[in-house]
């Protein structure tokens, strides 16, 4: 802690924390221009705020320790993962989707998982959600969907007309739908929350081969979820409850625990698999594809500070390491674009090297130099271009590196070409893995009959029977019983 105040610029301030004023001689002051630091104070806090993240704008975060549990050099050949017992420092960011940077954050919503893992072949981003599935498989429907969860355009209002009005239109999101308004749509803590890739990716080895996986993040304290009501109840009490609760439990030493599997499959199982694995309205059955542990996850730090810890966190499915790659899941491709462009546009051209989102190895990427607020050494009096022979030597040694990009591009690629068809069609398979679901929740008492309540609830606001008819017909692929179920339910609540 410094012993006085000083500007921005280091000059020290005096004592007092007033501004600088020539008294008027009936008791009042005028201030003056050469006061810079009144005038920096005042044009600084315009400032303050960045854009708000278009999605995932209201979130908790912290620090963790990932470790190797289980041995998976057969399948990557990940540094991080390369030894039983490695340690990899780690940024976690638990975000709900739709609302507002100030919204309650008991809703009913997604959960987003950004996951920065500071890995010593630089850093793996994992930006998952709480549900296996997602809404859409065709990722120029992201900014659709994600409107239709939000404001209206003219009544500045969440609209449920809008919102079934999108899913009634875009039924392939039917299997995230069924996650969404179960009682996992109201997490009652973070710490009893999962994180699933939803994505396939890659495992690959050095050898060029490579596994397709699936990443699962479990809690080990338990899964919990509030009820509607009780969410409801929270959010009017506290709309930080989420962040609170999960604050105050690293605060008193009550670390939250995570374990974290994969699913692997053979790229040939792929070919001839029921389910395309580059849908990601679908999950691979655990029957087929059994989960196998590779590490824990202990959350054991709060951020010294929200906004250069969390806030200013970018995180994207692009930042990866070697051992792991990107599928032909077009909604992976798709993020990976969007994901740094978002960045870029909220933190600016540079946001890499801002200290919560910079490497903990050593980096050496001459392909970005210069631009707005670059405060790194900007590779002092090293080429400004590529492959250069008069400076070779800087060339060779940062060349030593893994060629992760070109190892992602194999041979099996070429029999993937469906990506346009399976995104675009409906077909009944689109509801089968929802149905199995529906079944699942039947299995807890209860649940299927607060599903029902839940749905209806929010059903309730669509104003236009018409559509109101159509939702029913949606559910009805799913259930006959549960369309029935929600049909009495909304109908009874609005006579
Ligand atoms: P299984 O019958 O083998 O296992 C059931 C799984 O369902 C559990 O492992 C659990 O996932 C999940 N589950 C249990 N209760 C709920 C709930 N209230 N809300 C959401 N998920 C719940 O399942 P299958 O693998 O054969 O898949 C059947 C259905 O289970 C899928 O259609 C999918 O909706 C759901 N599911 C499947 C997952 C997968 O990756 N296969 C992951 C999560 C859900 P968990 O152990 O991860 O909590």
């Amino acid at each position: 802690m410094a012993s006085h105040y000083t500007l921005a610029e280091g000059c020290p301030y005096a004592s007092n924390i007033t501004s600088v004023q020539v008294r008027n001689g009936s008791g009042g002051g005028l201030v003056l221009m050469q006061d810079t630091q009144l005038i920096e104070t005042l044009a600084h806090f315009s400032r303050e705020r960045i854009p708000e993240r278009v999605v995932h704008a209201k979130a908790a975060g912290g620090y963790a320790v990932f470790e190797v549990t289980h041995d998976c050099s057969d399948i990557t050949s990940a540094s991080f993962l390369n030894a039983v017992g490695k340690k990899t420092e780690v940024l976690l960011r638990i975000s709900t989707v739709g609302p507002e940077r100030g919204s309650a954050d008991t809703v009913r919503d997604v959960h987003g998982w950004g996951m920065k893992l500071y890995t010593d072949q630089g850093n793996l981003d994992w930006v998952f959600n709480n549900t296996p599935v997602f809404f859409v498989r065709d990722p120029i429907k992201f900014p659709s969907l994600n409107r239709s969860h939000k404001r209206n355009p003219r009544t500045n209002v969440p609209d449920a007309n809008m919102f079934w009005d999108f899913h009634v239109g875009n039924p392939e999101g039917i299997h995230q739908i069924m996650h969404l308004f179960s009682d996992r749509g109201t997490p009652a803590s973070l710490r009893h929350m999962n994180a699933y890739s939803g994505h396939t990716y890659k495992f690959t080895k050095e050898d060029g081969s490579f596994k397709y996986v699936k990443i699962h993040i479990k809690t080990q304290l338990g899964v919990k979820n509030f009820t509607r009501e009780t969410a409801v109840k929270v959010a009017g009490e506290n709309p930080d409850y989420l962040v609170q609760d999960l604050y105050d439990a690293i605060d008193t030493g009550n670390y939250p625990l995570w374990n974290v599997y994969v699913q692997v499959m053979d790229p040939r199982e792929a070919e001839n698999y029921k389910w395309n694995i580059f849908d990601m309205t679908k999950v691979w059955p655990h029957e087929d594809f059994p989960l196998r542990q590779i590490g824990r996850l202990t959350l054991n730090r709060n951020p010294q500070n929200y906004f250069t810890d969390i806030e200013q966190a970018a995180f994207s499915p692009s930042t990866m390491v070697p051992g792991i790659a990107p599928s032909a899941d077009p909604m992976l491709q798709a993020r990976m674009f969007a994901y740094p462009d978002a960045a870029r546009y909220r933190l600016g051209v540079n946001y890499q090297q801002l200290p919560t989102n910079a490497a903990r190895s050593p980096v050496y990427c001459p392909f970005q130099r210069d631009g707005f607020m670059n405060f790194s050494t900007n590779y002092g009096d090293d080429p400004n271009y590529v492959g250069s022979i008069l400076r070779p030597t800087v060339f060779a040694a940062a060349s030593k590196g893994n060629g992760r990009v070109a190892s992602t591009i194999t041979e099996h690629e070429k029999w993937v070409g469906e990506a346009c068809g399976f995104a675009t069609q409906i077909t009944e398979e689109d509801f089968e893995q929802a149905t199995a679901l529906w079944e699942i929740l039947g299995r807890e008492p209860g649940h299927q009959e607060r599903f029902i309540g839940n749905v209806a609830d929010h059903l309730r606001g669509v104003t236009d029977s018409r559509l109101r008819n159509m939702v029913y017909v949606l559910f009805s692929h799913v259930n006959a019983g549960l369309a029935a179920g929600i049909q009495a339910a909304t109908e009874a609540s609005l006579s």
